[in-house]
């Protein structure tokens, strides 16, 4: 049978089911529901007492009888429960829907099996709408010890699809169409990588006839999965680097020599230099390189930008930063600016307040090639900025950018000039590997020497007083403090308010003349917040309040002490991000998140993660787990979202043992030509034109 077809084509499947099943789940074809994978299973084999249960949550099968079944009415309707019994206790079975049903088709004091989730709820267990076989039928019924649980919904289950129903459509999904699953992998594969087959995998990944073959038909459909995802971004990145040429920097010249030798004001950390011979041989070949540089906050990324600018210019060739904020571009420009002091390098800022005169000048200085180097915001991506020679473009804090303003940047040019893309934010490698796949990848894994660990501690809101205590006598050491708001869209009116109140408070608790305080947030003038920040960076003022536009890069080494106000509203990258803003001299620095009581778990998972650790890594892989990979930055447009059974972050080892997999094959047969690989070129040429290119940087 076509596995094309729409679900109607399932025994016993009305068009209302299928229809529940395209509206909650997207589900229309047969192959969108083989493809559908259970999210765990239940050991049939195993039956609970109802004293040995501890947790709700778990899922259990129990044997017992109904002794009685009672109506409780409550404000919303109401709802049926029934006493359910066996020789050490009783729980409750509730359901909310179809009582009449249920009440006659119940035979009250039969043996009964019953499954489903444990809720805890007034000090008892109970299982909502569970599923109930009386105990003779369900011997009869058992297939497999281990049956699946899918991914539905309860307001599926509400409208007459519940896991048993789900279950026996897939069933019957099976019994139909087994004989037409093919296998999509040549035999050699299959042997070599010891794969079980296609046909066995799918029967028992939804009803496994022992754990050993759930594991054998779990492991080779993801590793089909993997295989397959890196095919394709492996497949990207050797097309990319033989058709798009590249410019070439050949030389290593007068700026470069001079700039190393004489105004570099520290020796470079070893991943640094590692960094740079990685970057310089990309520049040499004439392929073009898109790469990704990945460095935690302070690990110097902006020297490494610097460096490769000089290279650029010393080959000919025009270099432009683009900064994701307004402050973070001024403060590039002036680094950069001071950094170049002694030398004939020009460099021009370019933002969103650069007035229409000076505008015009940087315009005219950037096509007649006079102009070295140009740093701004998304104003760089505006037509009339043309330039000369762009060689390469280098984009800091990758992920406030999308992919289109991304490739904007490549349209400007005869060639497409080379893309170093810098991100504080750490992808977690299983991550990169799959998502980036396609780019390559460098690592500053390495602090400049002499930093010290950000001492990071959790209070709540009511230990405030004793936190400006420490401020203060941080204050009279000389130090500066950050004191951080959040604003987050949604709630921005209070988030302002909040702010203000918070400004006020400070401005109580720290009064003019002893103490000097900043204020900047969005709603500001961007000279008005130039202002405020220089007023800081020169140390003028020794308190910045700031809404989170300081997030990203800024730079003042005195400022050795971090109050994140709410931090529970903050994610995991984001305090990471404001953490690193301090501990950037060679004082001790501190770090103190605030938040109120009430904190969800996965609230005090993330607060308790940064008291534990600063190692961005770490950190990221957290935040992995929390959230799941959808929703870590840049992913929304990849592959990844639509991974139907392998995990990114579990099954590591599979994903590299699939990725070589993937480059052994390519190595062989780059264009899947070869006879013996025709079953690969199918199911790849299928899921190529399914999925469209998988997106990259640019
Ligand atoms: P980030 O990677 O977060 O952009 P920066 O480039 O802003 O980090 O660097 C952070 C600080 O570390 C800057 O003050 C910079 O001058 C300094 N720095 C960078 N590299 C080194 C090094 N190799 N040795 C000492 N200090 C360094
Ligand atoms: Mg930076």
């Amino acid at each position: 049978m076509d596995l094309n077809r729409p679900l109607t084509y399932i025994k016993k499947m009305t068009a209302k089911h299928a229809d529940i099943f395209h509206k909650n789940l997207n589900l229309s074809s047969l192959n969108d529901l083989l493809y559908f994978f259970p999210f765990r299973y239940i050991d049939r084999s195993r039956f609970y007492k109802i004293d040995e249960i501890t947790n709700s949550g778990a899922d259990v099968q129990i044997i017992g009888n109904i002794t009685s079944l009672m109506e409780v009415n409550q404000k919303r309707g109401s709802r049926l429960v029934g006493k359910f019994q066996d020789e050490t206790g009783s729980i409750e079975l509730i359901w909310f829907k179809g009582q009449q049903w249920i009440r006659k088709l119940i035979q009250p004091n039969k043996p009964y099996v019953v499954c489903g989730k444990l809720n805890f709820f007034n000090k008892r267990f109970s299982i909502v709408h569970p599923e109930m076989y009386l105990l003779d039928d369900y011997r009869k019924t058992i297939q497999s010890k281990l049956y699946p649980v899918y991914p539905s919904s309860e307001q599926m289950a509400s409208k007459g699809i519940s896991r048993r129903i789900f279950r026996e459509y897939v069933q019957s999904l099976i019994q139909q169409i087994a004989p037409d699953v093919k296998e999509n992998l040549p035999e050699y594969f299959v042997d070599v990588y010891n794969l079980l087959d296609k046909r066995t995998s799918i029967l028992n990944v939804h009803f496994p006839q022992s754990l050993k073959l759930l594991e054998k038909a779990q492991y080779r459909l993801k590793f089909e999965e993997l295989f397959f995802i890196q095919l394709q971004l492996l497949k990207k990145k050797r097309l990319r680097k033989q058709k798009i040429k590249g410019y070439v920097f050949e030389s290593v010249g007068r700026n470069f020599h001079h700039f190393y030798q004489h105004e570099l004001p520290f020796d470079l950390t070893h991943a640094q230099k590692r960094v740079m011979r990685e970057i310089r041989k990309d520049l040499r070949s004439n392929a073009h390189m898109n790469r990704l540089l990945q460095g935690d906050v302070g690990s110097g990324k902006t020297i490494v930008a610097l460096l490769i600018m000089l290279l650029a210019i010393d080959n000919g060739f025009q270099a432009t930063i683009m900064a994701p904020t307004e402050i973070l571009a001024v403060q590039h420009y002036n680094a950069i600016n001071e950094l170049l002091t002694h030398m004939e390098v020009s460099v021009a800022l370019l933002t969103g307040s650069t007035k229409s005169k000076k505008r015009k000048e940087i315009h005219k200085r950037l096509i007649d090639g006079e102009l070295n180097i140009l740093i701004g915001t998304h104003a760089l991506l505006e037509d009339k900025v043309q330039y000369n020679n762009l060689g390469i473009a280098i984009i800091d804090e990758q992920h406030r950018f999308g992919v289109a303003q991304r490739s904007k940047m490549w349209h400007k040019n005869r060639l497409p000039p080379h893309i170093l893309v810098m991100t504080a934010t750490p992808i977690p490698r299983t991550l990169a590997m799959s998502v980036y796949g396609d780019l390559d990848i460098s690592v500053i894994d390495e602090l400049p020497p002499g930093r010290k660990e950000v001492k990071t501690v959790h209070r709540y809101d009511n230990n405030r007083l004793s936190v400006f205590h420490f401020m203060k006598q941080e204050i009279t050491k000389g130090r500066q403090i950050y004191v951080v708001y959040p604003l987050i869209q949604e709630s921005e009116v209070m988030d302002y308010k909040d702010l203000m109140d918070g400004y006020e408070s400070i401005s109580r608790a720290f009064p003019n003349p002893n103490y000097q305080i900043s204020i900047v947030h969005g709603k500001m003038k961007a000279e008005d917040k130039e202002f405020e920040m220089q007023r800081f960076i020169k140390g003028q003022t020794q308190i910045m309040v700031a809404t989170t536009v300081i997030e990203v890069g800024v730079n003042v080494p005195n400022a050795s002490v971090m109050v994140i106000e709410s931090a529970e509203r903050f994610g995991l990258s984001q305090l990471h991000q404001l953490r690193g803003r301090v501990g950037r001299g060679a004082d001790q620095s501190y770090c103190i998140l605030l938040s109120s009581f009430k904190l969800s778990s996965e609230a005090k998972t993330r607060l308790k993660t940064m008291v534990e650790t600063s190692d961005g890594f770490k950190i990221a892989e957290v935040d992995l787990k929390l959230r799941g990979p959808g929703n870590m930055m840049g992913t929304q447009q990849s592959g990844i979202l639509r991974l139907k059974i392998a995990d990114v972050v579990k099954d590591t080892s599979i994903l590299y043992k699939a990725r070589q997999a993937a480059i052994k094959l390519l190595e062989e047969d780059p264009n899947l030509s070869k006879p013996e690989n025709v079953a690969i070129k199918n199911t790849y040429t299928e899921l190529s034109r399914k999925t469209g290119v998988w997106s990259n940087i640019s």
